[in-house]
This record gives structure tokens, sequence and C-alpha cells, in this order.
């Protein structure tokens, strides 16, 4: 007999904050499984309350449940995470194999946070077995689970266990791994650690747009290395990326959000001087979260300019 349950098919969704509506005071607002609702906050379609209808604020809600949970939710939809959850007869004294992939975990998945739950009363509690060299960064997508007797008993020879497994995708993606770097620095209260990652994260994103915007334009390699190392960062983010946002109708970046990347960039840049403050974790909140919002807002513009740049290069072709 298989020790997966049969109704324990695999289900992914994002991650939503689980902060209360400012107006109805009802918990995890909006559906998040509608999308890219960070988008759709940049877009101007801000989310609504499933309950009262009223439109969330999105970068409050992220900034503030970044806040309240920084130290066990790491995977929340700030990261752009996702959840997979599965669950498996957990057997007395033996090891259950947990591979995620056979589980419904995509190839290019990579693992941020586990949480176990036995489902009943059966006094075994999942305990992770290892090799000589136990994991400490990278959480590996096989798991070797053992059902350890706990408590007074009686002790069940099997008992029903949940796993939550929130993931992300891109696992070789240097600004995907950057950010999770920098929340898993959050996570551990590092929270001056967290500022370089958070910004290179952006960074990247925001050179590779930029990259294929003249490539597009067939601007030659040399001259875009060129051009992208004096246009730096500071730059290419304030006031190069609001010019195109303007260009191609992409309405502007909420002037709080646009001051916590300057912010950002300044911590940054401060990290160089010893006595400059320590950012105190609702500080770091905020930088995270503009971190995410500016990559989710690069990837708008971005995706706006090509599909400019392609209608563009279609009207300028000579008529066949
Ligand atoms: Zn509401």
């Amino acid at each position: 007999m298989s020790d997966f349950l049969p109704n324990a098919e695999p289900r992914g969704f994002a991650v939503a904050p689980s902060v209360p509506c400012e107006s109805c005071n009802n918990f995890s607002p909006f559906d998040p499984t509608d999308g890219n609702p960070v988008q759709a906050y940049l877009s101007g379609s801000a989310p609504r309350c499933i309950h009262c209808g009223t439109p969330v604020d999105l970068w409050r809600a992220c900034v503030d449940h970044l806040e309240v949970f920084e130290s066990g939710m790491i995977g929340s939809l700030p990261l752009g995470a996702h959840n997979l959850l599965c669950q498996f007869q957990l057997r007395r004294d033996e090891l259950t194999v947990l591979d995620l992939h056979e589980r419904g975990l995509p190839k290019d998945a990579r693992v941020i946070h586990i949480n176990y739950t036995p489902q009943e009363q059966g006094w075994l509690f999942p305990t992770e077995c290892h090799g000589n060299v136990p994991y400490r960064q990278a959480i590996p997508s096989v798991l070797y689970i053992y059902g350890r007797r706990h408590g007074g008993g009686p002790h069940a020879e099997s008992a029903r266990c949940s796993v939550s497994v929130t993931w992300v995708r891109g696992s070789v993606d240097p600004a995907v791994s950057s950010l999770v770097a920098a929340f898993g620095e959050y996570a551990a209260e590092r929270y001056e650690s967290c500022i370089v990652p958070a910004n290179v994260a952006l960074e990247v994103t925001l050179e590779r747009s930029m990259t294929g915007w003249l490539e597009a334009l067939a601007v030659p390699k040399q001259r875009r290395v060129e051009l992208l190392r004096e246009l730096t960062y500071g730059f290419q983010l304030d006031p190069i990326l609001g010019i195109a946002a303007r260009l191609v109708g992409v309405p502007p970046l909420r002037q709080e959000i646009l001051e916590a990347l300057r912010a950002l960039k300044k911590a940054r840049d401060d990290l160089a001087h010893p006595r400059e403050r320590v950012p105190d974790a609702k500080t770091a909140s905020k930088l995270l979260c503009a971190a995410v919002f500016g990559i989710q807002y690069v990837v708008l513009v971005n995706s706006a300019v090509a599909d400019r740049l392609a209608a563009t290069q279609q009207s300028l072709e000579p008529p066949r």
C-alpha cells in the first residue's frame, strides 16, 4: 500500500499576506490564486477584499505582514512564493521517503520553507533524517522522514501527516537567489545583511531588462556594455525606469515605494560606513518589500516596452 494518501493531490497557490483587511478586519482579504496581485496593484487595479469589496493596500499589507511574521513566514507573497501541500502516512519507527518532485514540485523550484503537521492523535512525530552532513542552507527535494514516538502514547503504527512546502520558481536565477537570500537574512533577524542581496536582485532584473531593450534596438554589444557601465543602477532606477513606464502607459510607481527604493540604495551605499545606523525590523521590512515591488514593476514595464518595440518593428517593416 502506498504511504501517500489518494486525496493528497498536490496543489499550488501563491501565499497571501495574513493581515487583516483595513476596512472589515477579516484576515486573508484576497484570493491569492488570482494572477499576480503585486503586478495588478502596480497597474492600478488593486485586488479587492473578498469579504467587503474594499481595494486592498497591497504594499501596506506586505510590509505589515513581513514585519509581523518576521521569523517564520518568509515564504509569503512578497517573494512570489507558492505552496505545495501533500499528505502521507507516517509509520512508527520507519523511514518514509518523500520525493517532492514526485508530489508535484516543479523541477526549477527552490524550496525555502517546510512545515510538518501530524494530523491525528498517533503520538508520532515526523523527524527529518540526513547523512553525515546535515543540510543547513539548501533544502533538498527528497526528504527522509522518520516516524518518531513522542509523548506518553499509546503510539499508533501509523498516523497521517501533512507537509506544507513553500517554494519559488527560478532555482538558478541570480535575481531569485539574491531575493531568497535577502528574505533568509531577514528571517534570521540579520537586518543589515538583507540590504545587499535585496539590492542585487533588483539591480540584476533592471539591467537585464535594459539590455533587452537595447538589443531590440540593435545597439551593438560593445555600446550596450559601455552605456550600462556609465548609466549606473541609481540612474536606471530613477529616472530612466519612470520615463520608460510613462512612454508605455504604465502608471508611475507610488511615491512611497519609490522613496523606499531610494532608501534601499542609500542603505547599501551606507554599508561602507560602519557608524551608520543598522536598520531595525520595521525599516528592513519596508526595504525588502520595496525590492520585491520594484522587481515586479520592472517586469511590468519591461513587458509593456517589449510589446511596444515589437509593434514598432512591425510598423517599420516595408510592405511586401
Ligand atoms: Zn474587507
